[in-house]
C-alpha cells in the first residue's frame, strides 16, 4: 500500500490543489490520496467557511475521482491536532504502508516549526511540491540537499524519512485570491470546480 496526505486549510479548494494532487497520485502509483483538511478552532472561522463547508467542498471536489479522498480526521478533532499524530494513527492504522506527505513549497518552508518535525520523518516520507511566486527557505534547501547527499535515497516500498522535489503543472490559483473576489463580486470560474463555486454562491461564503 503506497498512501499519501496532501494537508492544507481549503477554504475552499481550489484546481491549485486538485491538479497536482492527481498529478502525484499518478506518479507515485498511490493507492489513495487523502486530501486532510487541517482543525481550526470555529470562533475563528468567520467570516471564512466552517469546518463543514471546507470539508462539503472538499467531497464534491472528488466525487468520482479514482483515488483521491478526503480524511477528516483532523478536521473534526475538537482541539488543536498534529500533522505527527495523524501520521501516527496512520502507521499504526496500516503498518505495513509507505505513507508519503505532500507539501506544497511555502509550506515546507516552515517545516522545522512544526510540531516534532524530525520525529515525522521517521513516520513518513515528504514530497515537496513547486509553487509558482513561491521559493524555499534556508533550512528547507539545506535539509533536501543533505538528503540528496544519502545517495540513492528515493521513495521505496517501506521506506520512512526520504525528502524529495516534484514538479507539478503550474497554476498560479491561491485560496486568498478567490475569497477576496468572491468579496469584491469577480468571477471565480475556472479557478475551482463548478459544484464548488456553486457551493460557494449558495451558501454566501467569503462575502
Ligand atoms: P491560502 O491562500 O488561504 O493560504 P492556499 O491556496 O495556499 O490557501 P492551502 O489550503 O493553505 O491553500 O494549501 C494547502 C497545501 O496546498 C499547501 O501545502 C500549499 O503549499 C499547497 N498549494 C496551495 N495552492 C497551491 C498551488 N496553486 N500550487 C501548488 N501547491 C499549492
Amino acid at each position: 500500500m503506497r498512501i499519501g496526505l496532501f494537508g492544507g486549510t481549503f477554504d475552499p479548494v481550489h484546481f491549485g490543489h486538485l491538479r497536482p494532487a492527481l498529478e502525484l497520485a499518478e506518479h507515485f502509483s498511490l493507492d489513495t490520496l487523502y486530501l486532510l483538511p487541517n482543525h481550526r478552532p470555529q470562533h475563528r472561522d468567520q467570516p471564512q467557511a466552517s469546518t463543514a463547508e471546507r470539508i462539503a467542498m472538499l467531497e464534491i471536489s472528488v466525487k468520482e475521482v479514482p483515488r483521491l479522498e478526503v480524511d477528516v480526521r483532523e478536521a473534526m478533532r475538537d482541539e488543536a491536532t498534529y500533522t505527527f499524530d495523524t501520521l501516527t494513527e496512520l502507521r499504526e492504522d496500516q503498518p505495513a504502508a509507505t505513507l508519503i506527505f505532500f507539501m506544497g513549497v511555502d509550506a515546507f518552508a516552515k517545516f522545522d516549526q512544526w510540531h516534532r518535525w524530525q520525529d515525522i520523518l521517521e513516520l513518513a516520507n515528504i514530497v515537496v511540491i513547486d509553487r509558482p511566486d513561491s521559493t524555499l527557505s534556508e533550512f528547507a534547501n539545506e535539509l533536501i540537499s543533505r538528503q540528496a547527499e544519502q545517495a540513492g535515497r528515493s521513495i521505496q516500498p517501506g521506506s520512512v524519512g526520504v525528502i524529495e522535489r516534484c514538479k507539478v503543472t503550474q497554476l498560479s490559483i491561491s485560496a486568498t485570491d478567490i475569497r477576496r473576489r468572491v468579496n469584491e463580486g469577480y468571477n471565480i470560474r475556472f479557478l475551482l470546480p463548478d459544484p464548488v463555486r456553486e457551493y460557494i454562491y449558495d451558501h454566501k461564503l467569503y462575502q
